[in-house]
């Protein structure tokens, strides 16, 4: 409770709690309020607007305000009113890593130490894999993955409690980077690494499922262009499709043209990774419509 009542003296809300101390009530934000018809749930921090601004989590309400230009924009008000709504856990330890080894495998796919040092990537000695550590849009480390040596499974191992669908990968350095900001989306964060080799600003999912809220931090970051470069198999089409939809409505949208022979974006050269072409969403999708296969190519226009 106290850290909602918190999150809502940071935005500068004003109102009263009610004698259950559950509740918050205030004029909404959202509309011009004459009478309290908003409220925040001190538990959980959700809040209502019962005059039809509809309801959400105190940090999507920061967001929404930027959006309309209520509040300045200031990316990192958000993961602080989140972080004072529910605490990301940051309680993890941080492996030892020696950072002049790697995984053969890494090497044998053209990974560099410069590639990895990029990252703060290194080598966990004790777990004899590559750890990656993961931070929250401000910067925060709050864990990692490990990525194991090929005939070990899973691939990935999570550090415990890894909020992994409210992460958005590599988030923190896209927001500090200068230049313009033509986004590219992929699943994994060691994709991510390499597309970053080939030049691209990019981030990662940490998966092929995504939620809202990681296509809010998305948002957040304030793209010229998003790039979808989803996995060439049936999860990274859809991955394509659905965020596609979701991203059309805050930038212009294009599709990565990943070549059929390629499972990925690291299986296509650093040389040429940046130089593929970019079909626009709405093509692709109108491809997709029609008929075209997606399940397996990424890219239904590539008729190779
Ligand atoms: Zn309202």
């Amino acid at each position: 409770m106290t850290r909602v009542l918190d999150a809502l003296r940071t935005l500068g809300l004003e109102g009263v709690i009610s004698t259950d101390r559950h509740w918050f009530r205030c004029c909404c934000p959202l509309h011009d309020d004459r009478s309290p018809s908003f409220s925040v749930n001190l538990d959980s921090g959700h809040y209502y607007c019962y005059a039809g601004c509809g309801n959400g989590k105190l940090h999507e309400l920061v967001l929404e305000l930027m959006r309309r230009g209520q509040l300045d924009f200031d990316p990192n008000l958000s993961t602080r009113i989140e972080l004072q709504e529910r605490e990301i856990r940051v309680d993890f330890k941080m492996p030892k890593l020696n950072y002049s080894m790697m995984l053969g495998s890494f090497l044998h796919r053209g990974f560099t130490f410069d590639m990895m040092r990029a990252f703060e990537i290194g080598y966990d000695i004790e777990l004899k894999s590559m750890f990656i550590p993961v931070h929250t849009i401000d910067g925060r480390l709050v864990g990692g993955i490990w990525r194991q040596r090929d005939y070990e499974l899973p691939k990935y191992l999570n550090t415990q409690g890894l909020p992994r669908q409210e992460l958005l990968f590599n988030a923190h350095r896209v927001m500090a980077a200068q230049g313009k900001r033509d986004i590219l989306c992929l699943e994994g964060p060691l994709d991510c690494v390499w597309a970053s080799a080939a030049g691209y600003m990019a981030v990662a999912f940490l998966g092929s499922k995504f939620n809202e809220h990681q296509v809010r931090l998305l948002e957040v970051l304030k793209p010229d262009s998003v790039i979808l470069g989803g996995d060439n198999d049936a999860a990274g089409a859809t991955f394509n499709h659905k965020l596609g939809q979701q991203t059309l409505a805050f930038a212009p949208t294009y599709v990565l043209n990943v070549p059929t022979s390629a499972k990925d974006v690291q299986d296509v050269p650093l040389s040429t990774l940046l130089g593929l072409e970019r079909i626009p969403y709405l093509l692709y999708a109108l491809q997709v419509t029609r008929g075209v296969k997606v399940g397996e190519h990424g890219a239904p226009s590539d008729t190779k």
